[in-house]
């Protein structure tokens, strides 16, 4: 992937990367975000523009300009490297983009135009192991070997990151925990809700931010979003309906997180988007896991992402990791 980058380089004043300067853009379906880190992981700018939506040479262009601008505010000049997440991935088979919601880019060779616009190589990752990597490198999974992290927003994507590396698979679909059914489903719940993947009762149609409201509507025929009910549930005078609807996020949570430990045993759980902020969270599935866990014990953390909404645009800087330029990659 280094071979056409490396061509542009040695234009005479030419820095390079050695400032350790990093640029990481979360190109998300409404607004595209670009942050500058310095070495240390500090952010020297960031800026959020519209996605030009529906248009691909359009958000092509904007990366370009983005880049160009976060770059100007080097505070000595130079190059940074650039990372980026897209809400969708890059299929091992072809190059192309695959599962993006952003639907202008499927098909596309994004990875081969950026690198020719940016005249560098580029990193692109799907949206939920960005927040892993940013996770896993200087936040709520620092220092942990394997990092389990999971968006919940309006939708639910998930990345693995082991010793630093996103692990992104043979078929580039590790950590879609969303498509995997509700784990130990009640009579109730089976087969449960039709899924746009064509499936019934995938996870992420039990706990993702829509998921919640529907499943608190059809129980109680309130209209209230995810945050909302979780917010009453917590509130000790609080609401009986919004306590059940949290009490079968937290059972359904339980059972599809305790499934991952079965499986990967990750050091840490860390959990984002809209829905992460719910504390009762943190409190309560430690212990609901721990019945369905294959283990005697689970002391598996389950923690809160420490960089919220930036995990994102930091992750995409973090694709390049301390030590690496593209030159060497
Ligand atoms: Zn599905």
């Amino acid at each position: 992937m280094a071979a056409t980058g490396s061509q542009s380089a040695g234009t005479g004043t030419e820095e390079g990367y050695g400032s350790g300067h990093r640029i990481g853009i979360d190109l998300g379906g409404t607004k595209t975000e670009g942050i500058l880190l310095d070495r240390q992981g500090n952010q020297l700018a960031r800026h959020r523009v519209p996605t030009p939506k529906g248009d691909y040479d359009g958000t092509v262009a904007t990366i370009r300009d983005l880049v160009a601008r976060l770059e100007g505010e080097i505070p000595a000049g130079g190059r940074a490297t650039v990372g980026l997440g897209i809400p969708g991935a890059i299929s091992p088979a072809s190059g192309l983009v695959k599962n993006a919601n952003s639907t202008w880019l499927i098909g596309r060779d994004f990875k081969r135009d950026l690198t020719r616009v940016l005249a560098r190589p580029v990193r692109i990752e799907n949206d939920a192991n960005c927040l892993a990597v940013s996770e896993a490198t200087d936040g709520a999974g620092a220092g942990c070997g394997v990092v389990f992290a999971a968006i919940l927003g309006t939708g639910c994507g998930a990345g693995i990151v082991v010793h630093g590396r996103v692990l992104g698979g043979r078929n580039a679909i590790a950590g879609e925990w969303g498509h995997n059914p509700l784990p130990w489903p009640a009579d109730d719940e089976r087969p449960g809700p039709a899924c746009y993947c064509g499936k019934y009762g995938c996870l992420e149609n039990f706990v993702a931010g829509p998921a919640v409201a529907a499943d608190h509507f059809a129980a109680t025929g309130e209209t209230l979003d995810a945050a909302t009910i979780l917010a009453r549930a917590a509130d000790p005078s609080g609401d009986a309906g919004c306590k059940a609807t949290a009490d079968r996020l937290v059972g359904r949570l339980a059972r599809g997180l305790a499934a991952v430990a079965n499986l990967l045993d990750p050091d840490v759980i860390v959990l984002g988007g809209g829905l992460s902020n719910a504390e009762l969270l943190y409190e309560r599935l430690p212990a609901a896991m721990q019945p369905w866990a294959f283990s005697d014990r689970l002391d598996t953390p389950v923690r809160r992402a420490r960089h919220g909404d930036s995990s994102g645009v930091r992750g995409a800087a973090w694709l390049w990791r301390p030590g690496e330029m593209p030159d060497a990659a």
